[in-house]
């Protein structure tokens, strides 16, 4: 792990920081010294990424675009939370520690070159004025975790979070993030489902026509037309509850459906248990994704990873029977058409490696052992690290905050909100 002066040294030696100072010379912009060296910084990390593991993502393009996205970074006290994106001004929690602030003025950063203005409303990355939060959110944390990881020379942590999905502590998320965790799951889940790697869904965060792209490749997939708008009104639904839940209306959500209304005027009942009955239902829709966009072969290389970001033990269950039956179902197939086949015939075979039918039974029965080895494993698994679940972007509740007299509290609650059952969405947070 890189020290703070070992690491700012390199940047400044180098000429980065210089250069991207450069680049800002004919701007009339207010960034301080230290920002100058993290916008370097979050240069420098992209140039790093490998195309194993890493973002599709030229930082040479990325460092030309910053002086139109930035003009100004500020550090003021914004109730507790760690930092805000308003169009080209980004602002800093002063009480960071540097890591901490590191990783989430790259999560600033990030909107920022993400933002764009169509006709006279914000979109950002997934985000099109409509929905599309819950994904920008998930696909912003992680881009700004793989970055800080980079920068500090550390490797991305998998681990066991729970208590991370507000009003339900029945979900576990398994995430390297330490912020918007379940955001996280779904975008791998979304990437195991369409086999897309994740790191070209964060790279198609960065395009203008992101959104769409991602919507004609999962709509590309059988049975998938149609479906994508109702996908992310679903992860969207998700979202606006849990902002509410920030905002401290958390005992009103715990009773009967109440009517909640999103910034775009779109109006529906919901309550924590909606709440809860949505993300089972993208979960299991986006596992049901998996084995049916698959081939076998692919769905037995995977299975173990998809189930481990499922974020409840009768998710990962239901998933492991399914997975089963597919293997089951092949097995049967393989052995059909191996007993029908003629000796000598000079048809192309199935590439059956000589494995008899009983040998292939056998092969399926430790696939299937296996799997069941791997649900009592991962439904026991120890909790590695846990994040205090109080510590969120944009989270740490206003209204618990002993600094803030009543009238700020009121004037901050009324920027995440517009009123009791509104919420904001196109803000970045
Ligand atoms: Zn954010």
């Amino acid at each position: 792990m890189k020290t703070q002066m070992q690491r700012e040294e390199e940047l400044i030696s180098s000429g980065l920081v210089d250069s991207v100072k450069n680049l800002f010379q004919n701007y009339n912009v207010n960034i301080p010294e230290k920002y100058y060296i993290l916008l370097a910084d979050y240069v420098d990390s992209i140039g790093q990424l490998d195309f194993e593991d890493g973002l599709y993502l030229d930082p040479v393009q990325i460092a030309r675009k910053l002086p139109s996205v930035l003009t100004e970074v500020a550090e003021n006290n914004i109730g507790g939370i760690y930092g805000r994106t308003d169009g080209t001004k980004i602002t800093m929690n002063p009480n960071l520690d540097y890591l901490t602030n590191k990783k989430y003025f790259f999560h600033e950063l990030t909107h920022a070159l993400q933002t764009r203005k169509v006709d006279n409303h914000e979109e950002c990355s997934f985000y099109n004025g409509q929905t599309g939060m819950f994904l920008t959110e998930g696909a912003t944390q992680f881009t700004a975790e793989i970055l800080a990881n980079i920068s500090n020379g550390t490797n991305m942590q998998y681990r066991q979070q729970p208590n991370t999905v507000r009003g339900h502590i029945e979900h576990t998320p398994y995430s390297p993030l330490s912020e918007y965790q379940l955001n996280g799951n779904m975008l791998l889940l979304l990437s195991q489902s369409m086999r897309l790697p994740i790191n070209q869904i964060l790279a198609l965060g960065f395009r203008n026509d992101g959104r769409q792209m991602l919507g004609e490749m999962y709509e590309a997939f059988p049975g998938k037309q149609g479906k994508f708008e109702e996908f992310m009104l679903d992860l969207e639904k998700i979202y606006t509850i849990d902002k509410l839940l920030i905002a401290g209306y958390g005992s009103q959500l715990q009773g009967d459906p109440v009517n909640i209304e999103m910034q775009n005027g779109y109006k529906f009942a919901g309550n924590i248990k909606l709440q809860g009955d949505l993300i089972n239902k993208v979960e299991r829709n986006l596992a049901a994704d998996f084995i049916a966009n698959n081939d076998t072969d692919y769905i037995i290389q995977n299975y173990r990873q998809v189930a481990s970001y499922l974020t409840t033990p009768e998710l990962k269950q239901d998933f492991i029977l399914a997975v089963n039956e597919v293997i089951l179902a092949q097995n049967e197939q393989m052995a059909q058409e191996l007993s029908t086949q003629e000796p000598f015939n000079n048809q192309p075979k199935i590439n059956t490696e000589e494995i008899t039918p009983s040998q292939f039974s056998k092969k399926t029965q430790d696939l299937i052992d296996e799997a069941e080895e791997f649900m009592k494993r991962s439904t026991q698994e120890q909790v590695v690290e846990q994040t205090p679940n109080n510590n969120y972007d944009g989270i740490i509740s206003i209204l618990q905050n002993p600094d803030l007299t009543d009238e700020q509290k009121t004037a901050l609650l009324s920027e995440i909100s517009n009123s009791p059952n509104g919420y904001v969405g196109g803000k970045s947070r």
